[in-house]
């Protein structure tokens, strides 16, 4: 459903990302973990074209995209069907939690204001937020933001959710209920590419895990093999450090 191949890109000459190749069941969720400054982020950002891959092809439901050459069309079809959640929450600081909501819906999926609206109003009783909705983000819980956050990606029906770091910048009080909601999404069989360092999240809800290191994929395989068996040298040691 979701194939990513030969994925690069630079960073002022130097390969962050080296031709990644990845197939992505529907349904499945993926848990890419590795050392810091591995290409994790970039490899997320750039199946959203948030970053621009210097080369590569990726392929959603029928549609493929070179990714060095993609139109703006292209890009903006790739976003509708892409959804990114971010370490720091990225929310608007002006708008309210149904209005950051919203407005993804209306300016990324052309939706008219009413039915967005309503599907915002859907979401935040999904996400247990229904009676923050007209609130800023400076008066939410940082919990709080992230799971306006994931509402926000969950509100565009993605063929896949990209999770960079979801829970890194919180403080540990917030952590579980975010998990939690991802949880949530996980069983609803939302396709999701998730970077994280909670390794007992990651062996619970992975079908897939992924270590990346200096650009590629190093090892993957089933929670159980990476975690319990992993075959790698550079695949033990970062487990070890991390562990
Ligand atoms: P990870 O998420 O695994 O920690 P990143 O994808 O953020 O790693 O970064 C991979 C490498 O690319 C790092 O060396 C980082 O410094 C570099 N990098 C990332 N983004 C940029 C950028 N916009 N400009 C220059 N270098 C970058
Ligand atoms: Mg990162």
């Amino acid at each position: 459903m979701i194939e990513i191949s030969g994925l690069t890109k630079n960073f002022g000459g130097t390969p962050v990302l080296n031709r990644i190749d990845l197939s992505v069941a529907p349904g499945e969720r993926i848990v890419v973990i590795g050392p810091s400054g591995t290409g994790k982020s970039t490899l997320l950002r750039c199946l959203n074209f948030l970053d621009r891959p210097d080369a590569g092809t990726i392929r959603l439901n029928g549609m493929t995209v070179d990714a060095a050459k993609a139109t703006k069309a292209e890009i903006l079809a790739v976003r509708r069907r892409t959804a990114f959640v971010f370490q720091n929450y990225a929310l608007f600081a002006n708008k309210t939690a149904r209005q950051n909501i919203t407005e993804a819906l209306v300016t990324v999926q052309k939706r008219p204001r009413a039915e967005a609206e309503a599907r915002a109003d859907e979401i935040l009783r999904e996400i247990g937020l229904a009676e923050k909705a007209g609130s800023y983000p400076a008066a939410l819980s940082g919990g709080q933001q992230q799971r306006v956050g994931i509402g926000r990606a969950m509100a565009l029906d993605a063929e896949l959710m990209l999770f960079d770091e979801p829970t890194s910048a919180l403080d540990p009080e917030w952590v579980g209920e975010v998990l939690d909601l991802m949880r949530k999404v996980a069983q609803a069989r939302q396709t999701m590419l998730i970077v994280t360092h909670e390794m007992q999240f990651a062996r619970e809800i992975a079908d897939r895990v992924i270590f990346m290191e200096g650009g590629r994929i190093v090892e993957q395989g089933p929670p159980s093999q990476i975690f319990d068996a992993p075959q790698d040298a550079r695949t033990r040691d970062f487990l070890r450090r991390v562990g």
